[in-house]
């Protein structure tokens, strides 16, 4: 993506070009012209989680007050919008609704409207009964919170976008450039990727699926280990999509941090039902039968993993049964909108979500970094990610230069 001649020695460089590495190095060149890299293990930006979710701009609902996620949310939901309308990408704020199946879900609403409410969101409003159906015509539900800040998009579309920003500002993109290696010295670092070698003052990785292990590269303990897991989705196919207006969600299972199977109204106006989770046996596992004996020997041999397994093999179990059963899929979606029947929808595409796993068996909720000499990993940068990048990549940039003892940034960088 750089036709350049590229640089002897880079101020930053960024190992990973999904959608949070991109933005990232976006919000540093915004900051200062720097002499900075992308290094992206594939041939394109954005092939992996980046461009393998559900598209949709979150508002910032169920994420703790005061954590990472509620507040990166907040600020990259509002620059995402702006970042969209100033490139011209298509995107679309629809709301969505969160739907409350029986008295005791209606009753866990007032919660998340709450916890919504302490996130800044504005404009909640709970509806009950037929006032349902005047905002999703075919819900089912006693009840419902609408969110107006809720918005779709393509995020491929504006993880590429991030990388013309950053060829535009000088930096460099090189796609085919796995990290194979790196050597920490006193005056800087020395990368190595499979065709070339790059010396920096500074390296920020962002390596979704593969963090862990990157981290580990540069000689630090990234202290949790990376468990991929597939989110498969359905999608209705064109003369069931009027059962959908925008987005559809359930009231979560608070046990978990994904959101349950939602409908949503993509930004290309087809309909989507999903994703699940379940464990998947390898880190670029999208489809059932893809299995990466590395991956598994790491899953099966962490001791993380086996405490999670006794705590969840129930509820992993029956998601597992679920996603080979298109009758319990079925169910599943009937619940949202009961009009839906067996042959409305086909088995669609999936996403690998890399979920950061704890010692101790814990899924790891919040973004995560770990931080060393002259570098930054990040870790853990589950969904809100995608919609967060910008306030992300803004924050990481303030830790560079924090690090890096540099004068505070022009104001522009922070959006
Ligand atoms: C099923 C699913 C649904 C989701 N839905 C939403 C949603 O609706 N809204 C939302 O905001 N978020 C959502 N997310 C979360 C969001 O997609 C992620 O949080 C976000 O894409 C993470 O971006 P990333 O750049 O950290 O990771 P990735 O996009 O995975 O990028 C990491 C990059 O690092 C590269 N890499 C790995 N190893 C190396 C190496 N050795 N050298 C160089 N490069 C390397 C990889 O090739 C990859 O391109 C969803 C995720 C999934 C999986």
């Amino acid at each position: 993506m750089t036709d350049r001649p590229r640089s002897s020695r880079y101020d930053v460089i960024v190992v990973g070009g999904g959608i949070v590495g991109l933005a990232t190095a976006v919000q540093l060149l915004r900051e200062r012209p720097r002499r900075l890299a992308v290094l992206e293990a594939e041939a394109r930006v954005a092939a992996h989680q980046s461009s393998h979710n559900s598209g949709v701009i979150h508002a910032g609902l169920y994420y703790a007050p005061g954590s990472l996620k509620a507040t990166l949310c907040a600020t990259g939901r509002d620059a995402m919008y702006a970042f969209c309308a100033e490139r011209g990408i298509p995107c679309r704020r629809t709301g969505k609704i969160v739907l409350a199946a029986d008295e005791h879900q209606a009753s866990l609403l007032a919660g998340i409207r709450a916890k919504g409410e302490a996130n800044g969101l504005r404009g909640i409003i709970e509806v009950r009964g037929e006032a349902v159906r005047d905002h999703e015509p075919f819900a089912a539900g006693v009840a419902a919170l609408v969110i107006p800040q809720t918005g779709v998009v393509d995020f491929a579309t504006v993880a590429r976008a991030y990388a013309d920003e950053i060829v535009e500002r000088g930096g460099e993109v090189h796609v085919g450039s796995p990290l194979v290696d790196a050597a920490v010295h006193p005056d800087g670092l020395t990368l190595i990727t499979s065709r070339e070698t790059f010396t920096t003052d500074f390296a920020i990785t962002c390596a979704g699926l593969q963090a862990d292990r990157v981290t580990a590269i540069f000689g630090m303990d990234p202290g949790v280990r990376i468990v991929p897991f597939r989110g498969e989705y359905v999608e209705l196919l064109p003369h069931a999509t009027h059962y959908v207006r925008a987005l559809i969600y359930p009231v979560p299972d608070p046990r978990f941090p994904f959101l349950g199977t939602h409908l949503t109204r993509l930004v290309d106006g087809r309909v989507e039902a999903g994703p699940n989770a379940v464990l998947a046996w390898s880190r670029a596992g999208y489809a059932r039968s893809d299995i990466d004996w590395r991956d598994l020997r790491d899953i099966v041999g962490y001791g993380g993993f086996r405490r999670f397994l006794r705590a969840h093999y129930r509820t992993g179990l029956a998601e597992f049964a679920r996603s080979l059963n298109p009758r319990a899929v079925h169910r599943a979606l009937q619940a949202l909108v009961p009009e839906i029947a067996l042959d409305d929808f086909v088995p669609g595409r999936s996403g690998v979500r890399a979920q950061a796993m704890a010692p101790d068996g814990r899924l790891i909720d919040d973004f995560h970094l770990v931080r060393g000499d002259r570098m930054i990993h990040v870790l853990n940068a589950p969904s809100p990610a995608a919609t967060a990048s910008l306030a992300i990549g803004a924050r990481l940039a303030g830790l560079v230069r924090e690090q890096r003892g540099e004068a505070p940034a022009r104001p522009a960088a922070t959006s």
